[in-house]
């Protein structure tokens, strides 16, 4: 842990729980001003949504963005596509979402089918409308520090739940598990840039690293983020360790009606008690994702009115 957080709790106390459902609505709150400011100037914010296919998990992830632009008065269409659909019909849809002004941000719903590669679709929305922040043009800027490229998502609720939670990154040895395209490479990059909110020791731990414990051991913060089941133990981590707990994973539950239930990449009940903060999961990470998509919206929104481009977050 850094000399300057003292955050370790006697076990089973569980104040250490980080609550992303209270943080993202607080997020919601500021951007409603934002949106009402928009608003006096005759501008909604809108987010096209497109879907591809009938995935059970993607339309679960779809209604709930719909749900968070409708409540936060913003407008959204959504474009189901059937499964057969051919990667130039989708690229043909994005171009009209592209040119359409009701439209500032354009989120296209992974996963997609096999005939269609992802990497082109990425590249076809406007950077400007990029709310994702999969264009290469926006992951680019991301990597050179440039704060007026969209950031994806959830890395950066990852950042906005350590700042909100008082977490000091700077100089902290940050373990992320996981380089993915979507959550650790941008996590690591995120975090390990000169300024406010980062300036961190990151190390990316992947199927390749050799003694993958002994690197979460020695580390201030952990972000697991590697789609396994309950992977960080107790035994991985030293006391006071701030853990964000990115893993989304179904397993059996006999006792759900439903037979399964979600968990992350965190032995939670385990670890908690020796974290120092520590995100639940439901209810950490999850809901800042939308929150940040939300934002990154009203942020694509009010770049239409500047001519400057913005680094307002
Ligand atoms: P991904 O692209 O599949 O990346 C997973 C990474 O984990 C890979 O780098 C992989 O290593 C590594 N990994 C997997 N098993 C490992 C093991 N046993 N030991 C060491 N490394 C291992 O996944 P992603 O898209 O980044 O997503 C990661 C997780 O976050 C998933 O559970 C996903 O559902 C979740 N997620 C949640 C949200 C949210 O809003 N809460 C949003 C996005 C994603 P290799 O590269 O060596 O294969």
């Amino acid at each position: 842990m850094l000399p300057h957080q003292s955050f370790t709790k006697a076990p089973g106390q569980r104040d250490n729980v980080i609550d992303g459902r209270a943080i993202a609505a607080q997020i919601q709150r500021e951007l409603a001003q934002r949106v009402a400011e928009l608003g006096q100037r005759g501008l909604t914010p809108g987010l096209a949504f497109v879907r591809v296919g009938e995935d059970a998990a993607s339309k679960v992830y779809v209604g709930r963005k719909e749900k968070a632009c409708a409540e936060l008065g913003l407008f959204s269409e959504t474009h189901v596509l059937p499964e057969a659909t051919s990667e130039a019909e989708l690229l043909g849809l994005i171009s009209k979402l592209n040119s359409d002004p009701r439209q500032h941000g354009i989120l296209v719903q992974a996963p997609l089918p096999r005939q269609i590669r992802e990497s082109k679709i990425y590249s076809a929305v406007l950077p400007e409308k990029d709310v994702d922040g999969f264009h290469p043009f926006n992951v680019g800027k991301l990597m050179l520090g440039d704060a007026t490229g969209f950031r994806p998502c959830t890395p950066a609720g990852v950042v906005e739940l350590l700042a909100r939670s008082g977490v000091k990154t700077e100089g902290a040895e940050v373990v992320v598990l996981g380089r993915g395209n979507i959550v650790g490479k941008p996590m690591a990059a995120m975090l390990c840039q000169k300024g406010a909110g980062a300036n961190a020791t990151v190390t990316i731990c992947h199927s390749a690293t050799r003694d993958l414990p002994a690197h979460c051991r020695r580390a201030d913060i952990i972000v697991a983020a590697m789609g396994v089941a309950e992977f960080l133990k107790a035994d991985m981590v030293k006391p006071g360790v701030v853990v964000m707990d990115v893993g989304v994973n179904r397993v059996p539950d006999p006792t759900a009606k439903s037979g399964t239930k979600l968990v992350g990449d965190v032995d939670f009940k385990n670890v908690q008690p020796i974290a120092g903060k520590i995100t639940p999961n439901p209810g950490g990470v999850g809901p800042m994702t939308i929150a940040m998509l939300m934002q990154n919206t009203v942020r694509a929104a009010e770049m239409t009115l500047n001519s400057q481009p913005s680094t307002k977050n």
